[in-house]
């Protein structure tokens, strides 16, 4: 018999601190028009409209509290050299697909897991802030797995922290390509929010499906891994989306939401935005990931994120699409 998952309350101490919108709202949730999205959580500028900013003030404490992530862009290898190199004024000609090949080269070669080239949508820029570059290369970086297993406890945090620090390292080592070719490059790593929405850059650079988790189902890594980019107006050119059944095998999976302490994700896609998808309820989630210095159980228990799984699971449903297509029966997997 399948354990009860414990009770969980939102301490009082966090409800105070709610704003009047909810968090859903924000996010679009049942707006059928596409728009913008809003910023919600890790931006950082006082001029950028934060309604939860006291929430995620909440958050931050805890990293000044654990001396483990206290100042983590300081530590577990830093996040490379801020500053850009001299860009010439005269860019260096090529085609768009030598400097795809050239930009994915360099991010594997410099702490890169995963690359995809993605043109930038508008609708993926959030309010209250401009971006003129036309293309973003999006970067993967895998999590140690034992690590993230951990969640909700502190080595996972420290994890995803190196991780997003990684990750960083490696779009800045990218821009920095881009730069010396003459052509503007902006690198972004997490966990702070940048200029942009990065899951949907990365679902159509090729990185991966969502989960229903919210977050990003990889044909290698699962859901074991995070995002960086660099925007830039390199010539480049776009990969395709990469399906290979991870949406498929999420409509019947419950394993992130039986593990949810929060119930915070929905069985069912939402309309979000314009578009039909799979969404975390920020509301429920948010004060546990508060008070667990960013949870990621979700991220960990899925079956993809499991070493060695996630291949041979992308060909098997990968395999069931292509019978299905053709109109073969008696698939049971
Ligand atoms: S991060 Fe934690 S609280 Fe949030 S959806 Fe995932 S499991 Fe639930
Ligand atoms: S745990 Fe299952 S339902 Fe959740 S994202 Fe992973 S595959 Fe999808």
């Amino acid at each position: 018999m399948k354990r009860p998952k414990p009770e969980y309350h939102p301490p009082e101490e966090q409800l105070r601190l709610f704003p009047d919108i909810t968090g859903n709202d924000l996010n679009g949730r049942g707006e059928e028009a596409l728009r913008r999205p809003s910023p919600i959580y890790w931006h950082y500028g006082s001029d950028i409209k934060l309604p939860h900013r006291a929430l995620q003030d909440y958050y931050m404490k805890q990293f000044e509290d654990k001396p483990e992530l206290h100042d983590f862009d300081k530590k577990y290898g830093g996040r490379g050299a801020r500053q850009h190199v001299e860009r010439p004024d005269v860019p260096v000609e090529d085609s768009p697909e030598r400097w795809a090949e050239k930009v994915k080269s360099h991010a594997l070669s410099h702490e890169g897991d995963l690359v995809g080239i993605a043109r930038i949508d508008p609708n993926w820029v959030f309010e209250g802030y401009e971006l003129e570059l036309p293309w973003i290369v999006m970067i993967g970086v895998a999590m140690d797995h034992a690590e993230i297993s951990t969640a909700p406890e502190l080595p996972s945090a420290v994890e995803t922290m190196a991780q997003y620090n990684r990750g960083t390292r490696a779009a800045r080592q990218v821009a920095d390509f881009i730069q010396a070719q003459g052509y503007e490059a902006r690198p972004h790593g997490g966990p702070m929010a940048g200029p942009m929405t990065l899951i949907p850059a990365a679902i159509q650079a090729g990185l991966g499906e969502l989960g229903k988790h919210g977050s990003m189902i990889n044909r290698e890594y699962g859901s074991s891994f995070r995002l960086a980019g660099v925007m830039t107006n390199l010539p480049l050119i776009a990969d395709a989306p990469d399906d290979f059944g991870a949406d498929d095998f999420c409509v019947s999976c419950q394993v992130c939401r039986n593990a949810c302490p929060p119930d915070a994700i929905f069985d069912d896609k939402q309309m979000v935005r314009g578009e039909r998808k799979w969404f975390v309820d920020f509301d429920k989630c948010i004060p546990f990931f508060n008070d667990t210095q960013g949870c990621g159980i979700c991220i960990a228990k899925c079956p993809w994120s499991r070493p060695g799984v996630a291949h041979s699971l992308a060909q098997r449903m990968t395999a069931r699409r292509a019978r299905n297509a053709s109109g073969e029966h008696g698939d049971h997997d």
